[in-house]
Parts: structure tokens; C-alpha cells; sequence
């Protein structure tokens, strides 16, 4: 048995998949909402006799290893990690040597990092004078109780070593907990030097806000100065916001915080909305926005592009309403358009921060409101530069005609870059026509061009239902006993695969064999696909009597689309030799047209 036999045949699908979707009995199976399209009543079907799940809503569907990399965006080796520890599974390739140190010690950053979150919340919630004032600073920012525990948000108080104590007493030593970035030794000596009473807690004085990783795992840890506790020389000393140093489990350029908890929204909604600071990323959730990411302090980077990716093509920024905040915007535009998102844009008015907004009377329905009506990105910067410069002087009107022609220049479709141009035009009261020559003398990068969103994903591949619904029904039947099957040779299926299937089954049929010895003679990818077609014919199917009719229907509507097909390459053919004039070409096509049309009566 391969490792990957050995951990679907210990693990049962419908277990795992509970750990996320609340699944009801629907048969011998098991059914839920689909947590990859939105719906209201259960099309999400799981099978514990098969080990597969299937969604007849949207057509997702696959095994336990398909389920986990779909839900966690997940790469397959990670998957297959993961399984194999659930599984008790001892992977045949073992981590040796270095990899397995590392291993090891990533576990162990990852126990100090939740040890800690346990030490601040209990700070948080432990009633003292100082702890009690930070509530009453969190509640005044509009946090319930129930979302400051949901986000596990902590207290470290103002002390040097408390921190560094509690975690020599669960057992870390020193240089493990100051390699996680919780203590830090204030005094610089070479690393063999440093004694122990040199080190200190990193974090004093501030609220604790622990960045899980995409599975919820604390990766590090970004700490909020708490004022009152400290004289203003001591403030001015120290930063308003500390973070974790980049360690082996905190990756900066890679976490996006509030992605644990977002994953799901960011697949219903098919948007991801990201924003800069944490607080405004627990609000949005607080307020049923959930399908909010923040970039934490950094700015956006490729890899994290590319995790959004991984949940959805379409991304709505919202950063804070001041000059860092425009200027992070405006960076995350260009990055996430290179990257091959949909991107608008969120302007923040009469508010600091989404935060802001979010903690007013009605902030929910106000966020809601303002997400719904983000803009384009040409919008966005043409506001921006209005705002920024009046069309007053001739100075001016080339500060603006400077900073918007080359955002017009990008813009794809003709129209649409018209109306900009027009826009412009009469903004600075001048003629189109200078501005359409200026605009012919911007060379663009081919990359990043803006609107005509949507138009390169529309050749979607098609599913062939047809030929998955046939193939289920026509092993289905035999399992069952009939033997009255009259199936044609040749019939051709989008999917080459399905096409091996179906030529397998014949040659079964024909020489009278066992439908066991048709298994036997799948490849593993084939026989897995054949699993998946006959669960979703055995749901569609439930009355056996109108499975035969079905299949010969079936089978009519495959060939049809083959001859279709075919008359469709004719008729280009005939086209063809009508421009080349060529008479003898153009009576054979025609005739083998007619031939063909015949049967389509
Ligand atoms: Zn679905």
C-alpha cells in the first residue's frame, strides 16, 4: 500500500470534513452547504463508502487530500502532511538531518508563540487595575468581549522578566524563547556571552495581538503600546507598535493576519477586502465582514498576492485616509494588478480608518455600504488627483495630465479609455485632440492594464456532464446485472480520460467479463474519476427504471455533439475553399456536409 492508500484507508473523509462543515445524514451519506459557492439548502454530498465528496451545486468534488488543499489553499504536500499526522501515518520519505532539527524546532516556536497567547489573555482577563483599563480601552473602540476572545487579544504587562519566567517554567529554555522573538538581550554581546539575566521580555506594556498562520497556529505576535502606563519620555523612546522579529514560523512577506479566519468568506464572496491595521480587521469581522485580510504594518507583497490567489481573483483595498495610507494604496495597486488580480479601490471619507467608521452608531451597515461601492481603480486615481491639485494654472494642468495620462494609457478597452479622455478634457478645459496625442506618445508595459475585468477568464473550461453522467449510468446498470447494453464504438468525449474509460468498459462488456476486472484495469486517476461519476449518477438516479431510456438519450446527445463539431470544421473548410475558388474542393464539402447534416434529423 502506497503512504497515500494507507492514510485515506485509516482516515474516514466525513470525519475530516466535519472538522469544518456540520455535516447531516442524507442516506449512506452525508450532506452540508457547500462551503465553495454560496447556497441555501444542502448540495454538498460526502461519501464515507467511497471516500470522496462531490458538490452538485458547483461541480467541486474530489478526495480527502482535494478537500483539505481546496478549504486550506493548501499546497498537496501539505496536505498530505497534515493527513499523515491525523492518520498516524509515518511518511515513507523521511525528513532526515537538518530538515528534521528544523522540524522540530518550528513545533517548538510553535508551542512558545501558544504558551504566550495563553500568558497575555490570562493578563487580559486577570482583573488587575492596569488589565481592567486595557478592557475599558478595547470596549472603547468598539470591541465586544466575545471578539476580543475570538482573536485572542492579550495583555503584557509592564514588567522585564515576567514573561521570560513563565516560560522557563513550562520548560523553554532561553535562547529557544528569545529565537521565537519574546525576549531579547538589551545588552549587545557576542552570543556566547550573553548570560541570562540579560535577557528580557520584548513586549511591556502593550496589548497583544497574536498573527495566526493559515491554520490558526500563533506565528508571532504584534504588541500595541498602552499609553497611560508610561511617562511621555518613556513613549517617545519606543515605538507605538512592536512586532515579532521574522523567525522560522513567522514569515512576514507570507501571513496575512485574519486569514485563518477568513478563508471561507474569501471563497463564498469570491472577493477578498484587505485592509491595513489589525484592529480594522477584527472590526470588519465583528461586524459580519469576514472576508477581510490586513496587511499587519508591512507592505503587500507578492507572496501574499499569490495566497489571495489561491481564495479568489478579485481584491478591494481599503487603506487609512492619510498621505502612508494613499501611498500604501497606490503601491498595492500596481502589485496586485501585476499579479493578475481585479483590483478596486475603498476611499475612506470623513473617517480615520475602516475601524473608525466601524465603531460609529449603524458602522456595519456603513462599512457594508462603502464596500459595496468601491471603485474602479481609473476612478480611484482620478479622484485622487483632482482632489490633489486644482485645474487653476497651466502648472497644475500639467502636474494632472502628468499623473493621469499614463493611468488612461492602461485602461484596455477603446470606449472606455475615451470617456477617460473626456473626462479630463473637460476638467482642464482643454481639446481632446491634444490630450489623445499626448496620450499616443506614453509607451505602457505590457503588464497591468486597467478594466475590461473578467474578459480573460470567460473560456472557462466546460464540464462534460453529458459523457460523466453516461459512463456512471452504463457501469452502474451492468454492476447491477443487465446485460442488454448496446453501446457504439466510437464516441467522443471532451475529456480524453473519459474516453479510456469508456473504451475499458467496453472491451468488459464485450468479452461478457466482471465489472471487478474493469477495476482492476484503471490507472488509480481513472478509477478514482469513475468513483466520482457513478456517486453523482447513484444521487441523479434514485429510479432505476428510467436508466436505460437515459442512456440511450445519452449516447444520442453525445454523438450529436460530434457531428455538430464536425459540421462546424466544415463549414470553415468550405469558407476556405470559397475564398480560394477552388469548385471541386468546395462540391466534395459540400456533399460530405449534406451526408452529415442527415443524421442530425
Ligand atoms: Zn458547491
Amino acid at each position: 500500500m502506497t503512504d497515500l492508500e494507507e492514510i485515506k484507508s485509516r482516515l474516514d473523509i466525513a470525519d475530516i470534513i466535519r472538522g469544518y462543515l456540520h455535516l447531516e445524514k442524507a442516506g449512506a451519506n452525508w450532506k452540508a452547504r457547500c462551503p465553495f459557492h454560496n447556497e441555501k439548502s444542502p448540495s454538498f454530498m460526502v461519501s464515507s463508502d467511497k471516500q470522496i465528496w462531490h458538490c452538485f451545486g458547483c461541480g467541486e468534488g474530489g478526495d480527502v487530500f482535494g478537500f483539505l488543499m481546496k478549504i486550506d489553499g493548501l499546497e498537496f504536500k501539505e496536505a498530505l502532511k497534515i493527513l499523515a499526522e491525523r492518520a498516524g501515518v509515518k511518511l515513507q520519505r523521511q525528513p532526515s538531518g537538518d530538515y528534521a532539527k528544523e522540524k522540530n524546532k518550528k513545533e517548538i516556536f510553535y508551542e512558545i508563540n501558544e504558551w504566550a497567547t495563553k500568558f497575555f489573555e490570562k493578563q487580559l482577563w486577570g482583573g488587575t487595575p492596569a488589565s481592567k483599563k486595557i478592557m475599558e480601552y478595547l470596549r472603547g473602540r468598539g470591541l465586544k468581549e466575545e471578539t476580543i476572545k475570538n482573536f485572542r487579544l492579550g495583555y503584557a504587562p509592564k514588567e522585564w522578566r515576567l514573561l521570560r519566567k513563565f516560560l522557563n517554567s513550562k520548560g523553554y529554555k532561553d535562547g529557544d524563547v528569545a529565537e521565537a522573538g519574546l525576549i531579547i538581550n538589551s545588552i549587545r554581546q557576542p552570543a556566547e556571552k550573553i548570560q541570562n539575566f540579560d535577557y528580557h521580555d520584548r513586549f511591556r506594556g502593550r496589548v497583544m495581538f497574536p498573527i495566526a498562520d493559515i491554520q490558526g497556529r500563533v506565528a508571532g505576535f504584534t504588541g500595541r503600546v498602552f499609553d497611560p502606563l508610561f511617562t511621555k519620555e518613556e513613549l517617545e523612546k519606543q515605538g507605538k507598535y512592536v512586532n515579532s522579529p521574522e523567525t522560522i514560523v513567522y514569515n512576514k512577506s507570507k501571513i496575512l493576519y485574519g486569514l485563518d479566519k477568513a478563508k471561507l468568506a474569501l471563497r463564498k464572496k469570491n472577493v477578498c477586502i484587505l485592509v491595513e491595521g489589525n484592529t480594522d480587521l477584527i472590526m470588519s469581522h465583528q461586524a459580519g465582514v469576514e472576508n477581510a485580510v490586513a496587511v499587519s504594518g508591512t507592505a503587500l507583497t507578492e507572496m501574499q498576492i499569490g495566497i489571495i490567489k489561491r481564495y479568489t481573483e478579485n481584491l478591494i483595498i481599503a487603506f487609512d485616509n492619510d498621505e502612508a495610507g494613499n501611498l500604501a494604496a497606490k503601491r498595492s495597486i500596481d502589485l496586485a494588478m501585476r499579479g493578475g488580480l481585479n483590483v478596486k479601490v475603498i476611499t475612506i471619507k470623513g473617517a480615520k480608518d475602516p475601524a473608525d467608521i466601524l465603531k460609529e452608531k449603524d458602522g456595519a451597515l456603513k462599512w457594508q455600504t462603502i464596500i459595496d461601492s468601491s471603485q474602479g481603480v481609473v476612478d480611484f486615481y482620478f479622484g485622487d488627483v483632482f482632489l490633489k491639485y486644482s485645474a487653476d494654472s497651466a502648472e497644475n494642468k500639467r502636474k494632472i495630465t502628468q499623473a493621469l495620462l499614463p493611468v488612461v494609457r492602461k485602461v484596455q478597452n477603446k470606449v472606455e479609455q475615451y470617456h477617460w479622455l473626456r473626462v479630463l478634457a473637460e476638467h482642464l478645459n482643454v481639446r481632446e485632440e491634444f490630450l489623445i496625442e499626448a496620450l499616443n506618445s506614453i509607451k505602457v508595459k505590457k503588464t497591468g492594464s486597467y478594466g475590461g475585468t473578467g474578459e480573460k477568464n470567460q473560456a472557462v473550461e466546460t464540464r462534460d456532464a453529458a459523457g460523466e453522467n453516461l459512463i456512471g449510468l452504463v457501469i452502474k446498470y451492468y454492476e447491477s446485472g443487465h446485460c442488454d447494453l448496446n453501446l457504439p464504438e466510437n464516441l467522443s468525449f471532451s475529456d480524453a480520460r473519459f474516453g479510456e474509460i469508456y473504451d475499458c468498459f467496453l472491451s468488459i462488456v464485450k468479452n461478457g467479463k466482471k465489472i471487478s476486472d474493469f477495476y482492476g484495469e484503471l490507472s488509480d486517476e481513472n478509477g478514482n474519476l469513475v468513483k466520482k461519476m457513478i456517486f453523482i449518477v447513484e444521487k441523479r438516479w434514485e429510479d432505476e427504471t428510467l436508466i436505460k431510456n437515459d442512456i440511450d438519450f445519452l449516447i444520442k446527445k453525445i454523438q450529436f455533439r460530434k457531428v455538430k463539431a464536425d459540421l462546424n470544421c466544415l463549414a470553415l473548410d468550405i469558407k476556405k475553399a470559397e475564398a480560394e475558388k477552388n469548385k471541386k474542393e468546395i462540391d466534395l464539402l459540400k456533399k460530405e456536409f449534406q451526408k452529415l447534416a442527415e443524421q442530425l434529423k
